[in-house]
């Protein structure tokens, strides 16, 4: 049994989103504003429907994304690092061809394109057969910060990808519009730096996780055993946690509870793969990328 862990090249956590809006399209605050209201953050990514907003003025933001939302009636597709002449010859028409061809640009450009808000069923969402159709996404957005748990959460459609199996990482976004929207869901990214390259790169490698407020220190694997060691200080180790194990088909593969700062896992080598959702009491959440188990049969 072999298990892949994207989480071996240990660095510093790096917080922050992709996928916001100002002004340039439908966001309601100037891009200085929305700089101020991710304070705090270590990078942030600026993604306006079809249009790439250029990064200026005053920031305490270290790195910043350029990014566009890819924006047809019938699905939105976030594409972060594009190359600025994608726009010269520019059409949001959903084809898988069309979408193909933006998402290779940006790849090509050495960004990465993610499926974002597939679950929006009432207006932007992706169908499961377009998302297998469609090749060379690195993600897709697993938790939207709108703010419709009905339609934000796509866990299902995560799982019905990786059991098909396509590896694709779980992103977390605010795709923040109007104040209150910030802040509510993130990446964690682990790097040695923060810049655009070591971030991007880690990206790449799934050494991240979605958060929602709550962490991973480290996700480590001995032989067989998935080791998590969640976010652990004299505070948070007296509050209660729910970590949750899931593998192929979404199926729940162990639960643990209690008042504790690690939670492990033995793998059976049927998995498929582990994904880990972890809540503190509260509700606050973090979200693993799959670790994927290969069997050795
Ligand atoms: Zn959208
Ligand atoms: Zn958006």
């Amino acid at each position: 049994m072999k298990i892949l862990n994207s989480y071996t090249q240990t660095g510093k956590w790096w917080r922050g989103s992709f996928h916001n809006h100002t002004t340039n399209s439908d966001g309601w605050f100037p891009l200085e504003t929305v700089y101020k209201m991710y304070g705090g953050y270590d990078f942030l990514g600026i993604s306006d429907h079809d249009k790439i907003t250029k990064h200026e003025g005053e920031r305490s933001i270290p790195t910043v994304f350029d990014a566009i939302e890819v924006s047809s009636r019938q699905t939105h597709m976030l594409l972060v690092n594009p190359p600025h002449t994608m726009l010269d010859d520019y059409s949001n028409e959903f084809t898988i061809e069309n979408y193909q061809r933006l998402a290779d640009m940006a790849v090509d450009n050495g960004g990465f394109a993610v499926l974002v808000h597939p679950n929006r069923f009432f207006s932007n969402y992706w169908t499961l057969e377009d998302m297998l159709k469609l090749e060379r996404y690195i993600g897709i957005e697993v938790y939207n910060g709108d703010g419709n748990p009905e339609y934000d959460i796509a866990f299902d459609k995560w799982d019905a990808l990786l059991s098909s199996g396509r590896k694709v990482w779980g992103f977390g976004n605010d795709d923040s519009h109007v104040y209150g929207q910030e802040k509510r869901a993130w990446n964690m990214v682990q790097a040695e730096e923060n810049t655009n390259e070591a971030i991007t790169q880690a990206i790449k490698n799934g050494n991240f996780y979605v958060s929602t407020g709550y962490g991973f220190d480290a996700i480590r694997t001995e032989g067989h055993t998935i080791i998590i060691d969640l976010r652990s200080n004299e505070l948070l180790d007296k509050m209660y946690k729910y970590v949750t194990f899931f593998g192929k088909d979404g199926r729940v593969l162990q639960e643990t509870t209690g008042r504790i700062s690690q939670a492990t896992y033995e793998c059976k080598g049927d998995e498929g793969y582990v994904r880990i959702a972890a809540y503190l009491e509260g509700g606050y959440g973090a979200f693993s990328q799959p670790l994927f188990v290969e069997s050795s049969k």
